[in-house]
């Protein structure tokens, strides 16, 4: 049974899916649980894109789609945001008036410069870049408390390749800090299967690092498959179920009004 807890739809400015279809494909490949994970980016370092979307018109959206579906598959109400540290304030707001099932701390943007389209990696080294990431997200952790996991923890290396190339065993002392305050703030992380349909051809964070959470006694794990398209939904889930065993795992984890259920791989 899989639980896709990180899917897009139009409420996204990068996705053009209707919800509708999403969940009819959903239902098709046998989910049990959907999250919708919609962007809300605040100071979006490129003002030409707008991440955000009106959340009473969100959940309407939603509510619609339970009464439509609610009996075939069971449909949650989250958001990915965008963290930067310092616009934590900002986003302990929105989680408060939003009211969600479950809430994703993604970083896309770091230094106020993006990620995804590259800037963020000119003038510095890949040990610069990979550091500088890792720092912020520290900071944007221990500072924010409105959220339950911290999506793609690794997503950098995604989009720059000799970041790629850094081993990340050389950053294990600012993760363990990382997962640390997770941990005891009870938050966790999510393994997001997004990387198969990029050059990655893996899911993040790695298998190494997984191992670590799992040794400083991380147990919160969601799973994603970050779809802005229908046809990626729960991809590779069932090869992730059994890596997760392989390691020692025996639940992930559900959210439903931000409480974390945990259910048996
Ligand atoms: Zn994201
Ligand atoms: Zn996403």
């Amino acid at each position: 049974m899989y639980y896709d807890y990180h899917v897009h739809s139009n409420f996204s400015s990068d996705s053009d899916t209707d919800m509708k279809d999403t969940i009819e494909r959903a239902i098709d490949i046998g989910l049990k649980e959907i999250c919708f994970t919609d962007h809300i980016d605040y100071d979006y370092c490129d003002p030409t894109i707008n991440f955000d979307f009106d959340i009473n018109e969100y959940t309407d959206y939603i509510n619609k789609m339970r009464k439509l579906y609610g009996n075939k598959i069971k449909i949650l109400k989250g958001v990915e945001i965008g963290i930067q540290s310092h616009i934590i304030e900002k986003c302990e707001d929105l989680v408060d008036k939003g009211k969600f099932d479950f809430v994703i701390a993604s970083i896309h943007t770091c230094d106020r410069k993006d990620l995804y389209n590259g800037d963020f990696f000119i003038d510095k080294s890949p040990k610069e870049s990979y550091s500088k990431y890792f720092e912020e997200l520290l900071k944007c952790v221990k500072a924010f408390d409105s959220f339950n996991v911290v999506g793609h923890l690794n997503i950098i290396i995604r989009y720059n390749e000799a970041v790629a190339k850094e081993n990340i065993r050389d950053y294990y002392n600012i993760i363990e800090e990382i997962f640390k305050t997770l941990i005891n703030k009870n938050k966790g992380i999510e393994i997001n299967t997004s990387g198969y349909r990029y050059k990655l051809n893996d899911f993040m964070p790695s298998y190494d690092v997984l191992k670590f959470y799992k040794e400083l006694g991380g147990e919160i794990i969601t799973l994603g498959s970050d779809s802005h398209v229908v046809d990626t939904l729960g991809t590779k889930f069932d090869y992730v179920y059994e890596v997760l065993k392989y390691i020692g795992f025996k639940y992930i984890t559900t959210f439903e009004n931000m409480e974390p259920r945990f259910i048996k791989i």
